[in-house]
């Protein structure tokens, strides 16, 4: 297992969230509560995501070439000035280190200097069978969008092959690692680059999986950078929700009376002041796709 948090809310240093509190991120690494079973300790690395508005976040220059602006650092400023940054989504940036978190002096050097409205982080701990490795430590981050997965999923290679096919066969190539968790995002993120909500996204593709891994552990996690999804499958989860902020974790990081613990197989929606916690079906709830009447009000 691994054990993952989200945060929402006003500004909040990216590196005091993976310390905060007496039972923090950082501390869950070496002594964790609740592993039901995966595992003792979350060793294999660790990495967070943070959202940036479009404003600050470095624009893009030509084909994806990246504008670090200042006088005559881009040949073409003096005629076209520097690019322009439009509207748009938050723009999601990471760090990740394939070393227990403990023993990286970012944690407390760097990333404390780093602020964000949104937040989303995981500490790991490798299924078996698995690469200890940078690009296998989450958040795997795809467009706007970050993920986490807490969880294992039995026989994964045969599984996903034939899943991918059910959702639009993305090239499995394209999984930063040979992990379960890699792959499955690949294949979310087809739904949810396609404008499915993730909501629906994550109940399909969960459903998916069980069908024919039906002892997979699939407590996922996606945000992006103003919504917080999470499902629970085997694992512990509970959330934190205020009128200005929202904090999903595996385990809460403090005793704060105002933690509330999910029960398994729901499907959890939060944003500030906002929380959504329904059982995690197998299909929409109805055929044509519609949402339920909370879903609606939520969006
Ligand atoms: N199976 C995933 C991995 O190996 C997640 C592991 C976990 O939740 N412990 O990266």
């Amino acid at each position: 297992m691994c054990r993952h948090l989200a945060y929402l809310g006003p500004p909040a240093s990216v590196g005091e969230l993976l310390t905060r509190g007496t039972h923090s991120l950082r501390s869950q690494s070496w002594a964790p509560r609740e592993m039901r079973g995966g595992g003792t300790i979350n060793a294999d690395g660790f990495g967070v995501a943070w959202w940036a508005p479009p404003a600050e976040a470095t624009p893009e220059h030509g084909s994806g070439v990246r504008w670090h602006g200042g006088m005559g650092s881009d040949p073409d400023e003096a005629e076209t000035g520097p690019p322009q940054t439009t509207a748009g989504p938050p723009v999601v940036s990471r760090y990740r280190n394939a070393s227990p978190i403990w023993t990286d002096p970012a944690v407390d050097e760097v990333l404390p200097q780093l602020h964000s409205t949104a937040v989303l982080a995981a500490i790991r701990s490798a299924t078996v069978g698995m690469p200890v490795e940078r690009a296998a430590c989450a958040p795997f981050t795809h467009g706007r969008w970050a993920f986490s997965h807490n969880g294992a999923i039995p026989d994964w290679r045969e599984t996903l092959t034939a899943i991918a096919a059910q959702f639009g066969s993305p090239s499995l190539l394209e999984a930063e690692s040979l992990t379960d968790s890699a792959t499955l995002w690949v294949i979310l993120r087809v739904l949810l680059e396609d404008g499915t909500d993730p909501g629906t996204a994550l109940r399909r593709v969960v459903a998916a999986v069980l069908e024919r891994s039906p002892k997979a552990r699939l407590n996922l996690l996606v945000g992006d950078g103003e919504t917080v999804w999470a499902t629970t499958r085997h694992h512990s989860l509970s959330v934190l929700v205020a009128d200005d902020l929202a904090v999903v974790a595996s385990e809460p990081y403090d005793d704060d009376p105002r933690w509330r613990p999910i029960a398994d197989r729901q499907l959890v929606v939060v944003r500030p002041g906002r929380l959504i916690v329904e059982p995690l079906a197998v299909e929409p709830p109805d055929a044509s796709g519609n949402f339920s009447e909370n879903e609606r009000a939520f969006s």
